[in-house]
Protein backbone atom coordinates (compact mmCIF):
# COMPACT_ATOMS: atom_id res chain seq x y z
CA UNK A 1 0.00 0.00 0.00
CA UNK A 2 1.37 3.13 -1.04
CA UNK A 3 1.62 5.79 1.72
CA UNK A 4 -1.00 8.66 1.34
CA UNK A 5 -0.82 10.78 4.05
CA UNK A 6 -3.46 13.87 4.00
CA UNK A 7 -0.98 16.15 3.34
CA UNK A 8 0.66 15.02 -0.01
CA UNK A 9 -3.61 14.02 -1.26
CA UNK A 10 -5.51 16.46 -2.90
CA UNK A 11 -3.03 17.62 -5.49
CA UNK A 12 -4.54 18.19 -8.36
CA UNK A 13 -5.13 15.35 -11.34
CA UNK A 14 -7.83 12.73 -10.59
CA UNK A 15 -10.38 13.46 -7.71
CA UNK A 16 -9.10 11.97 -4.13
CA UNK A 17 -12.14 9.62 -3.11
CA UNK A 18 -12.19 8.66 1.19
CA UNK A 19 -15.32 6.46 2.46
CA UNK A 20 -16.46 7.56 5.97
CA UNK A 21 -16.98 4.23 8.23
CA UNK A 22 -18.42 4.15 11.74
CA UNK A 23 -17.67 1.20 14.41
CA UNK A 24 -20.32 -1.49 14.40
CA UNK A 25 -21.82 -2.57 17.67
CA UNK A 26 -21.64 -6.60 17.12
CA UNK A 27 -18.99 -9.10 15.84
CA UNK A 28 -21.32 -9.65 13.08
CA UNK A 29 -21.12 -6.09 12.14
CA UNK A 30 -17.52 -5.69 12.08
CA UNK A 31 -17.20 -8.81 9.69
CA UNK A 32 -19.74 -6.96 7.47
CA UNK A 33 -17.82 -3.81 7.67
CA UNK A 34 -14.75 -5.03 6.23
CA UNK A 35 -16.84 -7.04 3.18
CA UNK A 36 -17.93 -3.28 2.62
CA UNK A 37 -14.18 -2.46 2.43
CA UNK A 38 -13.50 -5.51 0.84
CA UNK A 39 -15.71 -4.38 -1.59
CA UNK A 40 -15.10 -0.67 -1.36
CA UNK A 41 -11.13 -1.11 -1.96
CA UNK A 42 -11.81 -1.78 -5.36
CA UNK A 43 -12.45 2.18 -5.71
CA UNK A 44 -8.70 2.46 -4.84
CA UNK A 45 -10.25 5.47 -2.48
CA UNK A 46 -6.98 7.36 -1.11
CA UNK A 47 -8.91 6.34 2.48
CA UNK A 48 -11.22 5.14 4.68
CA UNK A 49 -12.04 6.92 8.01
CA UNK A 50 -13.24 5.71 10.81
CA UNK A 51 -15.23 7.89 13.55
CA UNK A 52 -15.23 7.81 17.11
CA UNK A 53 -18.09 7.89 19.07
CA UNK A 54 -20.09 10.54 21.30
CA UNK A 55 -17.73 11.70 24.10
CA UNK A 56 -15.22 9.24 23.53
CA UNK A 57 -17.77 6.44 23.84
CA UNK A 58 -15.77 4.05 20.91
CA UNK A 59 -12.55 4.51 21.77
CA UNK A 60 -11.15 1.21 21.90
CA UNK A 61 -13.46 -0.04 18.94
CA UNK A 62 -12.16 2.71 17.01
CA UNK A 63 -8.58 2.30 17.75
CA UNK A 64 -8.60 -1.42 16.93
CA UNK A 65 -10.72 -0.99 13.73
CA UNK A 66 -8.25 1.55 12.50
CA UNK A 67 -5.50 -1.12 13.54
CA UNK A 68 -7.29 -3.88 11.50
CA UNK A 69 -8.00 -1.27 8.65
CA UNK A 70 -4.64 -0.50 7.81
CA UNK A 71 -2.70 -3.39 9.05
CA UNK A 72 -4.75 -6.42 7.84
CA UNK A 73 -6.94 -4.92 5.40
CA UNK A 74 -4.08 -3.19 4.13
CA UNK A 75 -5.86 0.05 2.98
CA UNK A 76 -4.92 3.70 4.16
CA UNK A 77 -6.92 5.08 7.19
CA UNK A 78 -7.99 8.41 8.64
CA UNK A 79 -8.80 7.67 12.87
CA UNK A 80 -11.30 10.41 13.56
CA UNK A 81 -10.36 11.50 17.61
CA UNK A 82 -12.17 13.98 19.79
CA UNK A 83 -11.81 15.62 23.22
CA UNK A 84 -14.96 15.66 24.33
CA UNK A 85 -15.28 14.15 28.05
CA UNK A 86 -11.31 12.33 27.73
CA UNK A 87 -8.67 13.64 29.53
CA UNK A 88 -5.20 15.36 28.22
CA UNK A 89 -3.51 11.97 29.21
CA UNK A 90 -6.47 9.76 27.47
CA UNK A 91 -5.65 12.19 24.18
CA UNK A 92 -2.17 11.87 23.87
CA UNK A 93 -2.31 8.08 24.81
CA UNK A 94 -4.77 7.56 21.22
CA UNK A 95 -2.01 9.27 19.11
CA UNK A 96 0.60 7.52 20.86
CA UNK A 97 -1.38 4.11 20.02
CA UNK A 98 -2.06 5.46 16.44
CA UNK A 99 1.42 5.78 16.03
CA UNK A 100 2.52 2.72 17.40
CA UNK A 101 0.00 1.02 14.69
CA UNK A 102 1.42 3.07 11.77
CA UNK A 103 -1.09 5.23 11.18
CA UNK A 104 -0.75 9.14 9.95
CA UNK A 105 -3.76 10.17 9.20
CA UNK A 106 -6.36 12.68 12.11
CA UNK A 107 -9.37 14.00 11.48
CA UNK A 108 -9.39 16.11 14.92
CA UNK A 109 -12.73 16.99 16.25
CA UNK A 110 -13.76 18.45 19.52
CA UNK A 111 -17.24 16.35 19.50
CA UNK A 112 -20.55 16.73 20.53
CA UNK A 113 -21.81 16.90 24.03
CA UNK A 114 -23.19 13.58 24.85
CA UNK A 115 -27.06 13.11 24.00
CA UNK A 116 -29.69 15.10 26.32
CA UNK A 117 -26.68 17.86 27.14
CA UNK A 118 -27.14 20.66 24.56
CA UNK A 119 -23.64 22.62 25.54
CA UNK A 120 -20.31 21.42 25.53
CA UNK A 121 -18.62 20.84 28.57
CA UNK A 122 -14.75 20.75 28.47
CA UNK A 123 -13.43 17.60 30.77
CA UNK A 124 -11.49 19.10 34.10
CA UNK A 125 -8.14 17.90 32.86
CA UNK A 126 -9.02 17.98 29.04
CA UNK A 127 -8.40 19.46 26.11
CA UNK A 128 -10.68 22.34 25.54
CA UNK A 129 -11.43 22.42 22.05
CA UNK A 130 -10.50 21.46 18.54
CA UNK A 131 -7.51 23.54 18.11
CA UNK A 132 -5.84 22.73 21.48
CA UNK A 133 -5.87 18.72 19.45
CA UNK A 134 -4.38 20.09 16.49
CA UNK A 135 -1.79 21.19 18.21
CA UNK A 136 -1.32 18.78 20.37
CA UNK A 137 -0.94 16.01 17.07
CA UNK A 138 1.00 18.79 15.66
CA UNK A 139 3.83 18.60 18.08
CA UNK A 140 4.85 15.31 16.24
CA UNK A 141 5.50 15.56 12.53
CA UNK A 142 4.37 12.20 12.25
CA UNK A 143 0.86 13.27 11.87
CA UNK A 144 -1.03 14.76 9.17
CA UNK A 145 -4.29 16.19 10.60
CA UNK A 146 -7.90 16.90 8.50
CA UNK A 147 -10.46 19.04 10.46
CA UNK A 148 -14.31 19.41 9.86
CA UNK A 149 -15.85 22.43 8.08
CA UNK A 150 -19.23 23.41 7.86
CA UNK A 151 -21.07 24.45 4.74
CA UNK A 152 -24.15 25.65 6.15
CA UNK A 153 -22.26 27.25 9.18
CA UNK A 154 -21.82 25.14 12.79
CA UNK A 155 -24.86 25.60 14.67
CA UNK A 156 -22.97 26.89 17.88
CA UNK A 157 -21.27 29.40 16.25
CA UNK A 158 -22.48 33.06 16.17
CA UNK A 159 -22.68 33.09 12.44
CA UNK A 160 -20.68 32.87 9.37
CA UNK A 161 -17.88 35.22 10.13
CA UNK A 162 -17.14 33.79 13.38
CA UNK A 163 -17.21 29.86 12.04
CA UNK A 164 -14.41 30.77 9.05
CA UNK A 165 -12.98 32.92 11.57
CA UNK A 166 -12.82 29.37 14.01
CA UNK A 167 -12.04 27.22 10.91
CA UNK A 168 -8.99 29.95 10.15
CA UNK A 169 -7.76 28.48 13.63
CA UNK A 170 -7.22 25.36 12.91
CA UNK A 171 -5.65 25.70 9.93
CA UNK A 172 -3.03 27.96 11.24
CA UNK A 173 -3.04 25.40 14.68
CA UNK A 174 -1.55 22.87 11.67
CA UNK A 175 -4.35 20.88 9.68
CA UNK A 176 -3.81 20.80 6.29
CA UNK A 177 -7.39 19.63 4.99
CA UNK A 178 -10.84 20.25 5.49
CA UNK A 179 -13.79 17.70 5.14
CA UNK A 180 -17.27 18.96 5.28
CA UNK A 181 -20.64 18.04 6.95
CA UNK A 182 -22.99 16.93 4.51
CA UNK A 183 -25.22 18.96 2.71
CA UNK A 184 -27.99 18.71 -0.42
CA UNK A 185 -27.54 21.63 -2.22
CA UNK A 186 -24.04 22.58 -3.82
CA UNK A 187 -24.91 26.40 -3.18
CA UNK A 188 -24.42 26.20 0.19
CA UNK A 189 -20.64 24.15 -0.37
CA UNK A 190 -19.66 26.97 -3.23
CA UNK A 191 -21.15 29.50 -0.95
CA UNK A 192 -19.03 28.47 2.00
CA UNK A 193 -15.47 27.94 -0.41
CA UNK A 194 -16.01 31.42 -1.49
CA UNK A 195 -16.20 32.69 2.39
CA UNK A 196 -13.29 30.15 2.87
CA UNK A 197 -11.05 31.62 0.22
CA UNK A 198 -11.69 35.28 0.90
CA UNK A 199 -10.30 34.50 4.31
CA UNK A 200 -6.97 33.59 3.10
CA UNK A 201 -7.64 29.81 3.95
CA UNK A 202 -5.92 27.99 1.17
CA UNK A 203 -6.25 24.38 2.06
CA UNK A 204 -8.05 21.81 0.09
CA UNK A 205 -12.16 21.67 0.80
CA UNK A 206 -13.33 18.34 0.32
CA UNK A 207 -16.94 18.09 -0.01
CA UNK A 208 -19.07 15.85 2.44
CA UNK A 209 -21.58 13.38 0.42
CA UNK A 210 -24.27 11.51 1.96
CA UNK A 211 -25.84 9.40 -0.62
CA UNK A 212 -29.25 8.74 1.03
CA UNK A 213 -30.49 5.24 1.85
CA UNK A 214 -33.49 5.43 3.45
CA UNK A 215 -36.04 9.09 4.57
CA UNK A 216 -35.80 8.55 8.21
CA UNK A 217 -32.63 8.43 8.14
CA UNK A 218 -31.88 11.32 6.33
CA UNK A 219 -34.58 13.45 8.01
CA UNK A 220 -32.58 12.21 11.48
CA UNK A 221 -28.76 13.06 10.53
CA UNK A 222 -29.67 16.22 9.26
CA UNK A 223 -31.53 17.26 12.09
CA UNK A 224 -28.94 16.23 14.19
CA UNK A 225 -25.95 18.16 11.85
CA UNK A 226 -28.38 21.37 10.97
CA UNK A 227 -28.23 20.25 7.49
CA UNK A 228 -31.27 21.44 5.11
CA UNK A 229 -32.99 18.97 3.09
CA UNK A 230 -34.18 21.35 0.50
CA UNK A 231 -37.95 21.81 -0.83
CA UNK A 232 -37.33 19.80 -4.36
CA UNK A 233 -35.51 16.80 -2.05
CA UNK A 234 -38.25 16.65 0.05
CA UNK A 235 -40.90 16.14 -2.21
CA UNK A 236 -38.91 13.67 -3.69
CA UNK A 237 -38.37 11.76 -0.50
CA UNK A 238 -42.24 11.63 0.32
CA UNK A 239 -42.30 9.22 -2.74
CA UNK A 240 -40.21 6.80 -0.34
CA UNK A 241 -41.63 7.27 3.26
CA UNK A 242 -41.98 3.43 2.87
CA UNK A 243 -39.51 2.78 0.31
CA UNK A 244 -36.15 2.17 1.08
CA UNK A 245 -34.63 0.65 -1.86
CA UNK A 246 -36.75 3.66 -4.08
CA UNK A 247 -34.79 6.13 -1.83
CA UNK A 248 -31.49 4.41 -1.79
CA UNK A 249 -31.82 4.75 -5.95
CA UNK A 250 -32.86 8.58 -5.62
CA UNK A 251 -30.19 8.88 -2.92
CA UNK A 252 -27.64 7.35 -5.86
CA UNK A 253 -29.18 9.65 -8.81
CA UNK A 254 -28.78 12.85 -6.24
CA UNK A 255 -25.50 12.10 -5.20
CA UNK A 256 -23.96 11.44 -8.57
CA UNK A 257 -25.99 14.96 -9.36
CA UNK A 258 -23.54 16.72 -6.38
CA UNK A 259 -20.79 15.37 -7.57
CA UNK A 260 -20.92 16.09 -10.79
CA UNK A 261 -21.71 19.96 -10.03
CA UNK A 262 -18.68 19.82 -7.26
CA UNK A 263 -16.41 18.12 -10.01
CA UNK A 264 -16.94 20.80 -12.52
CA UNK A 265 -16.66 23.70 -10.34
CA UNK A 266 -12.89 22.40 -9.39
CA UNK A 267 -13.19 20.13 -5.98
CA UNK A 268 -10.04 18.00 -4.81
CA UNK A 269 -11.97 15.37 -3.76
CA UNK A 270 -14.74 13.76 -2.18
CA UNK A 271 -15.58 12.27 0.79
CA UNK A 272 -18.47 9.78 1.00
CA UNK A 273 -20.75 8.95 4.29
CA UNK A 274 -20.78 5.23 3.26
CA UNK A 275 -22.41 4.33 6.61
CA UNK A 276 -21.06 1.13 6.24
CA UNK A 277 -22.60 0.56 3.43
CA UNK A 278 -21.24 -0.26 0.12
CA UNK A 279 -23.75 -0.47 -2.93
CA UNK A 280 -24.65 3.33 -2.84
CA UNK A 281 -20.76 4.62 -2.85
CA UNK A 282 -20.00 2.34 -5.64
CA UNK A 283 -22.49 2.97 -8.02
CA UNK A 284 -22.20 7.23 -7.32
CA UNK A 285 -18.74 6.52 -8.15
CA UNK A 286 -19.08 4.06 -11.28
CA UNK A 287 -21.41 6.71 -12.47
CA UNK A 288 -18.13 9.35 -12.23
CA UNK A 289 -16.30 7.36 -13.88
CA UNK A 290 -13.80 7.49 -10.88
CA UNK A 291 -14.01 3.60 -9.91
CA UNK A 292 -10.13 3.11 -11.71
CA UNK A 293 -9.35 5.60 -8.54
CA UNK A 294 -5.21 6.19 -8.49
CA UNK A 295 -2.74 4.76 -10.70
C1 LIG B 1 -16.22 15.13 8.38
C2 LIG B 1 -16.77 15.09 9.79
C3 LIG B 1 -16.52 13.97 10.58
C4 LIG B 1 -17.01 13.91 11.90
N1 LIG B 1 -16.71 12.81 12.67
C5 LIG B 1 -17.10 12.76 13.96
C6 LIG B 1 -16.71 11.67 14.81
O1 LIG B 1 -16.00 10.76 14.39
N2 LIG B 1 -17.12 11.68 16.11
C7 LIG B 1 -17.88 12.70 16.61
O2 LIG B 1 -18.21 12.65 17.81
N3 LIG B 1 -18.27 13.73 15.83
C8 LIG B 1 -17.90 13.80 14.53
N4 LIG B 1 -18.25 14.88 13.74
C9 LIG B 1 -19.17 15.90 14.28
C10 LIG B 1 -18.49 16.88 15.25
O3 LIG B 1 -18.34 16.24 16.48
C11 LIG B 1 -19.42 18.09 15.40
O4 LIG B 1 -19.24 18.96 14.32
C12 LIG B 1 -19.28 18.82 16.75
O5 LIG B 1 -20.46 19.57 16.96
C13 LIG B 1 -18.11 19.77 16.88
O6 LIG B 1 -16.87 19.19 16.65
P1 LIG B 1 -15.89 19.90 15.58
O7 LIG B 1 -14.52 19.42 15.75
O8 LIG B 1 -16.52 19.79 14.24
O9 LIG B 1 -15.99 21.37 16.14
P2 LIG B 1 -15.14 22.68 16.01
O10 LIG B 1 -14.82 22.98 14.61
O11 LIG B 1 -14.05 22.67 16.99
O12 LIG B 1 -16.27 23.69 16.52
C14 LIG B 1 -17.47 23.82 15.79
C15 LIG B 1 -17.79 25.29 15.63
O13 LIG B 1 -18.12 25.82 16.92
C16 LIG B 1 -17.50 27.08 17.08
N5 LIG B 1 -16.49 26.96 18.14
C17 LIG B 1 -16.11 25.84 18.79
N6 LIG B 1 -15.20 26.12 19.73
C18 LIG B 1 -14.97 27.45 19.66
C19 LIG B 1 -14.12 28.34 20.37
N7 LIG B 1 -13.34 27.93 21.37
N8 LIG B 1 -14.16 29.64 20.01
C20 LIG B 1 -14.96 30.09 19.03
N9 LIG B 1 -15.79 29.28 18.32
C21 LIG B 1 -15.78 27.99 18.64
C22 LIG B 1 -16.89 27.43 15.72
O14 LIG B 1 -17.83 28.16 15.00
C23 LIG B 1 -16.62 26.09 15.09
O15 LIG B 1 -16.63 26.10 13.69
C24 LIG B 1 -17.79 14.97 12.42
C25 LIG B 1 -18.06 16.10 11.61
C26 LIG B 1 -17.55 16.17 10.32
C27 LIG B 1 -17.85 17.37 9.47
Amino acid sequence: MAAMRLDRLYQGGAPDISIELFPPKTPEGVEGLFQTVEQLKRLKPAFFSMTYGAAGSTRDATLALCDRLKNQAGVETTCHLTVVGQSKAEVRENLAQLKRRGIYNVLALRGDPPAGDPTFKPHPDGFQTSVELIREARRDPWFAVAVSGFPEVHQEARDRAADIAYLKDKIAAGACVILTQLFFDNAYFLEFLDHVRRAGITAPVVPGILPILSVTQVRRFAALCGATIPPAVARELANYEQDDAGAARYGIELATRQCEGLLAAGVPGLHFYALNRPRSVEAVVQNLGLDKGRP
